[in-house]
């Protein structure tokens, strides 16, 4: 190989961002600095420890007894993939409301574990109606498991978690709930709300870096998959097999563990419980009533109605002649600034402002709203300027 292709090149040292997009968020100095520390062998007795606590904690932030609560060992998407592919077999006949990409994507997992789904559509932007699901049952009584997303990222809407679990039982039907932006952000009681099978991501509202899925099955789903009539067509992700090696006093190896990324959920999760999780529920929402009083002062408005609306995805309706890609590329050039683009169908419409996990603080906030104000105002689209920094303010006078 010739040597200039590759001689140039040093190590790598990223630009200082302010992530206020639909993940990753904001990664906390102290998580940074847990996963510098050494590299130890994934069953070294104290790593094993910190795995134990691992587990503690995140029943802690799921809100549940869960014996089998653990992290995935990649992304959101794995967590997602690991729940269907252990509990849909083929033939299987699956209810998957849509109201967002994410809702996509779980018909598409679906349908790659042989199972039939059936399809209950909402508007984007608005909640899944229970209606709908409650119709979606009476035609099909012969349904195992309704699964659905409590907080469309792609959107910003939030759905009822309890209410939908509550039909599906009614019809004695399982429940997975993707909680990848919800854990640690917005109410979510696993237990209270008899949740079947849960999983989530570790770069949201809990501030960690990427790459990490905790879950959290109940006991009807451990009945399930020990009743399974096929095998799991996934290695990597059999809950059996998994298990071996996260329940296990005596660990044998499955796969190596991400040593150093499960040091930074470990104290991701401690700063949780440290803040507890109700504070963080509310500091969530405060930043959001900050945030939306900036919006609102500058004449901008939010894609979903207030009542369906998370704290922690703002999605806010581009106003006429604003330039979607010019803004969003001199946020990050002028102010190192990430918004999210709308997703999908949402493409060009609207800007997703995450307000998640570190990300979602006061100096964030207020950074924001400067930014976005100067950056309409410069690139010539209609707004009230000079008055959303102290709309903002305001609502943190009073909090
Ligand atoms: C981000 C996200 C995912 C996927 O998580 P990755 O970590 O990107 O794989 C799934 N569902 C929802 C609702 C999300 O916001």
């Amino acid at each position: 190989m010739d040597t200039s292709t590759y001689k140039n090149i040093v190590s790598f040292l990223p630009p200082a961002r302010t992530l206020m997009g639909p993940g990753p968020s904001d990664v906390h100095p102290r998580i940074l600095a847990a996963m510098a520390r050494p590299t130890i062998g994934h069953l070294d007795p104290a790593f094993v420890g910190m795995m134990e606590e691992l587990k503690t904690l995140l029943r802690y932030a799921f809100q549940t007894e869960n014996a089998l609560t653990f992290p995935v060992s990649g992304p959101g998407s794995v967590g997602m993939e690991t729940c269907f592919v252990n509990l849909v077999e083929p033939g299987d006949k699956i209810i998957v409301c849509r109201n967002g990409v994410f809702g996509g994507r779980m018909i598409e997992n679906v349908r790659r574990c042989g199972g039939v789904a059936v399809v209950v559509e909402d508007v984007w932007g608005t909640a899944v109606d229970p209606g709908k699901v409650e119709e979606a049952f009476k035609v099909h009584s012969d349904t195992r498991i309704l699964a659905f997303v409590h907080a469309e990222t792609s959107t910003g809407a939030q759905s009822d978690v309890k209410t939908l679990v509550d039909i599906a039982h009614r019809y004695g039907a399982l429940t997975i709930v993707d909680a990848v932006t919800s854990l640690g952000g917005t109410p979510l009681k696993i237990d209270a709300w008899d949740v079947d099978a849960v999983y989530s991501g570790s770069q949201k509202c809990l501030g960690c870096t990427p790459g990490l899925s905790p879950v959290s099955f109940g006991e009807r789903v451990v009945d399930a998959i020990k009743h399974r009539k096929t095998p799991c067509q996934s290695w990597f992700m059999d809950l059996d097999l998994v298990l071996a090696y996260w329940n296990a006093t005596q660990r044998t190896y499955h796969h190596t563990a991400p040593i150093n990324p499960l040091y930074g959920l470990h104290e991701a999760l401690v700063m949780l419980k440290e803040e507890g999780l109700e504070n963080a529920w509310a500091r969530h929402a405060l930043n959001h009533r900050a945030l939306k009083a900036g919006i609102e002062a500058m004449g901008l408005s939010f894609f979903v109605s207030e009542s369906q609306r998370l704290p922690q995805l703002n999605a806010v309706t581009l106003p006429q002649d604003a330039d979607d890609a010019e803004v969003r590329r001199r946020l990050l050039a002028d102010y190192n600034l990430e918004i999210g683009a709308g997703l999908g169908d949402m493409a060009g419409k609207i800007w997703r402002i995450g307000l998640m996990g570190y990300s979602s603080r006061e100096e964030n906030v207020l950074l924001c709203l400067r930014a976005l104000e100067e950056t309409l105002a410069a690139t010539g689209a209609q707004i009230k300027t000079g008055v959303a920094q102290a709309a903002a303010k305001g609502v943190y006078a009073v909090k």
